[in-house]
């Protein structure tokens, strides 16, 4: 099969494996695929419920489709590997898109609200890197919307960034209160004009039957098992019934107050939820 072909089997594998999207760039003598999994930012959760972040059901999913098509690739003979390097972004660019003042990667059909999983192949390829005709447009929305004022002129502050502490074990207590939905931040993603989905379905789950460890089997299949941990989930679900002053879930949030790994949050909401 000649590299062309390759090329184009290569995509189809990637489209079949779930992925709408598939672009490919030369590397040194080899090729990247980049695979882009779109979603839709959640809409408001209703009363009493919380959402998951659409962003990490995207990651996963497309993890588990790169995985399947690194697996059809080796039953075609075609040596493909999972791309582990540093500057995924900045590579991206090469098929098109830009980076925001947030920092993210923009399709320029996706926006930034897709997830980007990269293939690396011994397989040439000539595609010629794209114009991208999309640019940010230096608005500051971003900027503005950013709870934690973690966009500065020069770029994103990392450290200061929500995204960054939302899925550290015992989230520290200065960024608890930018809690709004279960893992991650995308206030910036949603004030961005370059960003035109609308808001659609929602993983959304009862505050109290979470604080219970109700769902935690189903969110780790949503997510994977790093995100899906008990302690991460139960300790944001604790902090985030206390952001909106969900009193009925202050008993759930007390039966964890001697837990030795959401403990901490617990009491933290508790404190909250009883002057509410
Ligand atoms: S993800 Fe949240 S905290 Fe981070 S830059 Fe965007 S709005 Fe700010
Ligand atoms: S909100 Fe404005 S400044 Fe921020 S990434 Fe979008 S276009 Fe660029």
């Amino acid at each position: 099969m000649s590299d062309r072909k390759k090329v184009e089997s290569i995509k189809e594998l990637a489209r079949e494996a779930g992925f709408p999207d598939v672009r490919a760039c030369a590397d040194g003598s080899g090729s990247l695929f980049f695979l882009f999994q779109p979603y839709r930012p959640a809409r408001q959760a209703e009363a009493g419920k919380i959402n998951l972040s659409n962003y990490y059901i995207a990651s996963q999913k497309g993890y588990l489709g790169m995985k399947k098509l690194l697996a059809a690739l080796e039953k075609k003979g075609i040596r493909a590997r999972e791309f582990r390097g540093n500057g995924v972004k900045q590579l991206a660019l090469r098929t098109g898109g830009f980076i925001g003042k947030n920092s993210l990667y923009y399709h320029e059909w996706y926006g930034s609200f897709t997830s980007i999983h990269v293939v690396q192949t011994d397989v040439f390829c000539t595609e010629a890197p794209a114009q991208g005709e999309t640019v940010c447009a230096a608005c500051g929305s971003c900027a503005g919307a950013c709870p934690a004022r973690a966009i500065l002129p020069e770029g994103l502050d990392v450290s200061r960034c929500v995204r960054a502490h939302s899925n550290e074990r015992n989230i520290p207590e200065e960024y608890r209160g930018f809690i709004y939905q279960l893992l991650g931040c995308e206030r910036c993603q949603l004030a961005c004009p370059q960003n035109r989905a609308e808001q659609g379905e929602a993983y959304s789950f009862d505050i109290i039957g979470l604080l219970s460890g109700k769902y935690i089997r189903e969110i780790r299949a949503l997510v994977g098992p790093n995100y899906g941990r008990r302690r991460i989930i139960l300790g944001q679900a604790a902090i985030y019934a206390a952001n909106v002053g969900f009193v009925p879930a202050l008993p759930a949030v007390q039966a964890l107050l001697g837990d030795e790994f959401v403990g901490d949050a617990a009491r933290w909401a508790a404190e909250i939820l009883k002057k509410s």
